[in-house]
């Protein structure tokens, strides 16, 4: 399949960044929100934003558990930053009340690194890219903070003080980094993802 389509879930956050970037990585982009529209697609992409809100707009619309079965069920999924949280199995520092659709098998760490820093650019060594680093836009981001052992790590920072923290993981056919791919201008994250798309339909 050379144009596989792939949804991002438009409940919240960046979606058209992400459609854009889609598309110019060699995918059909469809904005989704209702668990019908999840029917027809190869895979989705979940979007940066404010995870307790996704979360919120996902549970009163009803989407966690159709998303989970699509999960389950071996779709591909990438998130970034809010949508790294949502596909974590646990996170620390959520809501109380927050849910994820889970499925990599990671604890992830909100707002992880804090106030100092909140937004901030770095280059990273993203494995799948091993010819120049991508340029990593870290906006209120959340870390891994440690993964179980099926799940591979793509990505950690290189310099202090987050050295080692890790920043990209895949499990399967789940892919998902702390920072903002789509807020660049540079489509290899997207491209690595529709590619594992193209591979698993
Ligand atoms: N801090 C946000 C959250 O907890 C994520 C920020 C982002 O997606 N840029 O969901």
């Amino acid at each position: 399949m050379s144009s596989p389509t792939i949804g991002v879930l438009a409940i919240q956050g960046d979606v058209r960044e992400h459609a854009v970037a889609l598309a110019e990585a060699g995918a059909l982009a469809r904005p989704v929100r209702k668990a019908e529209e999840f029917d027809d697609l190869d895979a989705l992409v979940i979007p940066g934003g404010e995870s307790t809100t996704m979360s919120k707009l996902a549970l009163s619309f009803g989407l966690f558990e159709p998303l989970r079965a699509r999960v389950k069920a071996g779709m591909p999924v990438y998130g970034s930053c809010a949508g790294m949280i949502m596909l974590a199995d646990k996170i620390l520092d959520g809501r109380e009340d927050q849910e994820t659709v889970g499925g990599i098998d990671m604890t992830v760490r909100r707002n992880a690194f804090g106030r100092q820093n909140q937004s901030f650019e770095a280059d990273v060594d993203f494995a799948p890219t091993p010819d120049a680093p991508v340029h990593g836009v870290f906006i209120r981001a959340p870390w891994v903070e440690s993964v179980g052992a099926g799940v591979e790590v793509l990505a950690t920072l290189g310099a202090e003080p987050y050295a080692g923290r890790i920043v990209a993981v895949r499990q399967g056919n789940l892919v998902a980094t702390s920072f903002h791919p789509e807020l660049t201008g540079d489509r290899r994250v997207h491209a690595y993802f529709v590619d594992l798309v193209r591979d698993a339909v």
